[in-house]
């Protein structure tokens, strides 16, 4: 396993060598606070060195434990040895024509493997960019022009970018969207099943959930304006929030009825990490278009738009694209992230990380009351922070246990509506050691709240 996640050179160990961040870390600390806009944060103020298998190494030669994954990005490790050697083969043939100018084989083979790994035999055919937001934004333009409609639908605490599309699909104000208005118009937010905040409770949260959305789409909208609904099939920023089994469906089906093409955002949860290729496999979902971006591709940017031929094939020639879409580098990149997720069975990976930490967690649950849920699927698991004895949010104490988790050397997200979620996205490649070990962490630090 090492020699596969991360290089036989990089330690797969947690190392605390001096206070958190270190004394190189805070001078480029510094550097960056007087180099770079205020608006680009950073949980872990610790610079980056070396990363691989399941540890960040940073400039002051501390190892980390990585319960991030960049966010949900280096599923097969920062540095897999497939997407290194390809990257690189890549980068000395040529770094770029542009695929609208002069295309190569890469870009190709990449839609290939989307066509095949994508839910549902349909014919398909994909269109690669550089980010996440872009092929949201990408597949709201391909779902305009095969409808000939305007409106999209989105959901209560969903997530789909920063750019000004995405912001006006993203659900959270802050820090997303504040300040940053006017949001572009035709978009409709309606309710999700979000079973542990429903006020009826979650046995019916399902059904009641996917009534009151529809409800709102043929009162509000009418769905022959309806043009694409938009869903992450787990809610990643809003807080890994997997919608009550049935509602996907439900949905998926109204959708069809109505001629709404109809999108599923696996920009986070795609490419393994719930312990599928997508998370829709989960309810047997087959969207019309899919999303991906994030591990797609090993860390190089990389973002796609896949879906039925006849929808894709709707807009018109040079219609779509971009100077950098499925840069040459990033396409041999996301080949061998591929080939590493198939020759390591990540999807059986994520599995087993979901048991080991759904065990430990339940056990932490059944310790600290303050943990009102636990939930997530594969490697995309997140316990919800509560005040005692109510289901009142509770940022105050997720920010702590995520600040103590890392001054002990592991790195971990919060997310959730109300801040008020733990998130855990370790790399698929993570070794079972450190995965406990970063669960002893975790452990410690609930101890001390
Ligand atoms: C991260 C994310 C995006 C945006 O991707 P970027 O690459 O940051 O633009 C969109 N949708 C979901 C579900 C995401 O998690």
């Amino acid at each position: 396993m090492t020699e596969l996640s991360g290089g036989p050179s990089l330690p797969q160990e947690r190392r605390i060598v001096t206070a958190i961040p270190g004394p190189k870390s805070q001078e480029l600390l510094a550097r960056k606070t007087a180099a770079v806009a205020a608006g680009v944060g950073t949980v872990m103020p610790v610079f980056a060195a070396r990363a691989g298998g399941g540890v960040i190494e940073d400039v002051d030669g501390n190892s980390l434990i990585d319960f991030g994954s960049g966010i949900a990005v280096t599923s097969v490790g920062a540095s897999a040895e497939a997407v290194v050697r390809r990257a690189t083969a890549q980068l000395a043939d040529f770094t770029h024509t542009c695929f609208m100018v002069t295309p190569y084989e890469g870009y190709v083979a990449v839609c290939e493997e989307l066509a095949a790994l994508t839910p549902g035999d349909h014919p398909k055919k994909s269109a690669l960019f550089n980010s996440g937001a872009e092929a949201v934004e990408n597949a709201v333009k391909i779902a305009r022009a095969y409808t000939k409609r305007q409106a999209v639908v989105v959901f209560d605490h969903g997530y789909h970018g920063r750019t000004n599309l995405t912001m006006a699909l993203t659900a959270k104000n802050m820090p997303y969207k504040h300040g940053f208005g006017p949001f572009a118009p035709e978009v409709y937010r309606v309710p999700v099943a979000y079973a542990y905040r429903w006020p009826t409770g979650p046995d019916h949260c399902a059904e009641e959930a996917a009534a009151q959305a529809i409800d709102m789409i043929t009162k509000q909208v009418g769905p022959d304006n309806v043009a694409a609904i938009i869903i992450e099939p787990v809610l990643g920023e809003g807080g890994f929030i997997e919608p009550a089994p049935g509602f996907l469906p439900r949905i998926a089906a109204f959708a069809k009825d109505n001629g709404i093409v109809f999108v599923a955002d696996e920009i986070q949860s795609g490419f393994c990490r719930t312990g599928q290729w997508f998370a829709s496999e989960h309810e047997n979902l087959v969207p019309d278009l899919i999303t991906t971006a994030k591990g797609i591709a090993g860390g190089l940017p990389l973002a796609a738009v896949t879906g039925r031929a006849e929808i894709m094939d709707a807009a018109h020639a040079g219609g779509l694209g971009g100077t950098y879409g499925g840069n040459p580098v990033a396409c041999a990149a996301a080949l061998g992230a591929i080939q590493t997720m198939r020759d390591l069975d990540l999807n059986a990976k994520a599995q087993r990380i979901e048991q080991i930490m759904k065990t430990r967690l339940t056990a932490l649950q059944d310790k600290y009351d303050i943990i009102g849920d636990l939930r997530g699927r594969g490697a995309m698991i997140a316990i919800e922070l509560v005040k005692s004895g109510t289901k009142n949010p509770n940022p105050e104490a997720t920010a702590a246990v995520a600040k103590a988790c890392h001054a002990a050397g592991l790195l971990v997200l919060t997310c959730g509506t109300y801040g008020n979620v733990l998130r855990f996205l370790p790399p698929l490649v993570i070794g079972e050691e450190l995965l406990n070990e970063g669960l002893d962490v975790l452990e410690e630090a609930f101890g001390q709240l």
